[in-house]
């Protein structure tokens, strides 16, 4: 079993897609091992995506992670990590496959729906950036 970390972000919040959005996981698959609604600060947003720190994009995306509020869960699936970059699709929805989370639902490359780790490392590095130990709880 393998674990990822998800942020369903504040414009999935906004536009009431949260349930659309995990029905789309759990039918992939995915068990949802931890969850919670929370809302970023400038502060901690732009240490989350600390990693484009350089990027012309990092001030926007950080105005736009600290909106609202968002939903971080930990999600666990063999091979989760990369099944679940599929699942959402490509960072800018135009060019995400059909049936994927961004496609479905997103509207631009910035405002796209969803985060989904990009290697098992950062996987739990982010999933302990919003999670203690004793919110992580495999049910089933
Ligand atoms: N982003 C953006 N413009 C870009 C690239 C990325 O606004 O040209 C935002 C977008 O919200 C994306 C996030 O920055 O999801 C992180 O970028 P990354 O390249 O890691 O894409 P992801 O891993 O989310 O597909
Ligand atoms: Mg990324």
């Amino acid at each position: 079993m393998e674990r990822t970390l998800t942020i369903l972000k504040p414009d999935c919040v906004r536009k009431q897609l949260i349930g659309a959005v995990i029905d789309k996981i759990e039918r992939a698959g995915f068990r949802v091992v931890a969850m919670k609604k929370t809302r970023l600060t400038k502060e901690t947003a732009g240490e989350f995506y600390a990693v484009h720190r350089e990027r012309p994009f990092y001030g926007e995306l950080v105005e736009f992670m600290s909106s609202g509020p968002c939903v971080p869960m930990i999600l666990e699936k063999a091979n989760a990590v990369a099944d679940f970059r599929t699942v959402i699709g490509a960072t800018d929805p135009a060019q995400a496959d059909e049936g994927t989370i961004r496609k479905l639902y997103a509207d631009s490359k910035g405002e796209n729906i969803i985060h989904g780790s990009d290697s098992v490392e950062n996987a739990a590095i982010e999933a302990s950036f919003f999670f203690a130990a004793e919110e992580v709880v495999r049910s089933n």
